[in-house]
């Protein structure tokens, strides 16, 4: 059976990288009806920040990326289990007792700069006797515990799914720490007890763990382990071909909720940093991602955040939804927005606004005034070179044919309503449907001013035209 996991280090609040691999690990279980597991990596106390473990669950939950709470792991509460397994080294004489101080190490790694040597570990306590280790130990010197890197194989290489075949030497490879002198172990020590132990069958992370990924490989041999297979997903850059920043949107992924995307649009939009389906569809529902989802049309190239294309796939979400749907979403988003609203002004402003919206705010934000008092400068109710005169019969004229009818069934309907007006009163378009719009929304850019009508009904319709009466006869 296939297991993924995804395995955070809980430094902070998870950025699109860090999601796109959860997504490529959770897609690929499910699409292999497998088990995705969520692994936390806090073994770095330093970096640890205590909040990021709630910030990633909620990412994940938002983002409908669930895993079995009964099998998560946070490697903080295993360390009996990294230090077995240290111990098995240290008797195998695979890893070693190391008691350089700090000042030791960087001194060393000046030294080695300075002579234009890569900097690393020299070896220096690997041939320490017991008798040594011993007593450095009576004295209560602080140690580490470092992995020996073998003689051979001189090179470490596998086969990678996205990649193909990687190697890399070793003999460039200092002898990299397992055990820090805090009884924790290291990334990639714990990384590989935790993926044998949980029967991890495929690693699928960033492309910056492959110089990682030869250390793991060196363990899994130590260890007499079968390692499990390997998919570096590429990099992501901006459009401009740069590493991805925050300029580029590389955010948290929450703020992306927090912008009115869906979390449709967001797996839809991260699963196409790196994969695609061979065709050129773009839009997929969750349930098309999880069944195309192959690791084998994932891509080596470096994959483009654009922004542009994360725009567009979230009107075309919001618009391939049912109204209900849709305003299930708005609720989500922004609870209190439609509180105690009639819910045909709901449904009908949402049908005019589906069109147009980009992301959710476009309507909370953008399109406040359906639901509330508008206020708006009495001069923009009069279009371009017309009059305070032709505006208000403009607007006379809106009210009076509007004023006739029992109800507005359609925007055709409201249409229908303005041409009469239009027409009755000899004047032009621009000074019926312009101040009528103005006098609905309040704005200078909205959707026609029949689509409002529609939307608000005949009262308010009434009541909001009158009112614009009044603030142009008060010019
Ligand atoms: N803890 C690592 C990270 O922060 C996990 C890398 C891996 O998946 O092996 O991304």
């Amino acid at each position: 059976m296939i297991k993924t996991r995804f395995a955070p280090s809980p430094t902070g609040k998870p950025h699109v990288g860090n999601i796109r691999s959860a997504i490529f690990a959770f897609l690929y279980a499910k699409s292999k009806n497998g088990e995705f597991i969520l692994r936390i990596e806090d073994t770095d106390r330093e970096r640890l920040v205590p909040e990021a473990v709630e910030y990633i669950e909620k990412s994940l939950k938002w983002l409908g990326i669930d895993w079995d709470d009964e099998k998560k792991v946070h490697q903080s509460k295993r360390l009996n289990i990294y230090q077995k397994y240290a111990d098995i080294l240290l008797v195998e004489g695979r890893a070693y007792k190391c008691f350089c101080s700090k000042e030791r190490l960087t001194a060393l790694r000046e030294s080695q700069t300075k002579e234009g040597k890569p900097p690393g570990y020299d070896s220096c306590c690997r041939d320490l006797v017991k008798e040594d280790i011993e007593k450095k130990e009576k004295e209560g010197q602080e140690s580490v515990i470092r992995f020996k890197i073998p003689e051979s194989p001189k090179e470490i290489a596998w086969d990678d799914v996205v990649r193909g075949k990687v190697s890399i030497r070793t003999d460039i490879q200092e002898d990299f720490v397992i055990m820090k002198s805090d009884g924790y172990p290291t990334y990639n020590f714990a990384n590989v007890i935790d993926d044998h132990d949980m029967e991890i069958t495929n690693v699928i992370r960033g492309e910056e763990f492959i110089p990682s990924t030869p250390k793991h490989i060196s363990l899994y041999m130590a260890l007499c382990w079968e390692p499990p297979t390997f998919s570096h997903l590429p990099v992501i850059i901006g459009a401009d071909k740069k590493k991805l920043s925050k300029r580029h949107g590389d955010t948290a992924i929450m703020d992306y909720k927090d912008n009115g995307y869906l979390a449709d649009t967001m797996l839809n939009f991260l699963t196409l940093l790196g994969w695609n389906d061979g065709t050129t569809q773009e839009i997929f529902t969750r349930e098309e991602l999880i069944k195309k989802f192959d690791l084998k049309r994932v891509g080596k190239s470096p994959a483009v955040f654009d922004i542009e294309r994360l725009n567009w796939i979230n009107g075309e979400k919001i618009r391939a939804m049912k109204i209900p749907d849709l305003t299930k979403e708005v609720e989500k988003f922004n609870p209190e927005f439609l509180q105690g609203k009639e819910s045909e002004l709901i449904e009908r402003s949402l049908t005019v606004m589906q069109t147009r919206m980009v992301t959710l705010k476009d309507f909370t934000e953008n399109a406040d005034y359906f639901f509330k008092d508008i206020d708006y400068s009495a001069k923009t109710l009069i279009f371009g070179k017309s009059t305070k005169e032709s505006t208000l019969k403009g607007l006379k004229g809106a009210l009076k044919t509007t004023d006739g009818v029992n109800d507005i069934d359609s925007p055709d309907d409201a249409s229908r309503l303005l041409k009469v007006a239009v027409e009755s009163e000899g004047l032009s378009n621009g000074d019926v449907f312009w101040p009528v719009r103005v006098a609905l929304s309040g704005q200078e850019k909205s959707p026609s001013p029949n689509e409002i009508m529609w939307a608000l009904r005949k009262d308010e319709t009434l009541k909001r035209i009158k009112d614009a009466i009044n603030k142009v006869e008060s010019l």
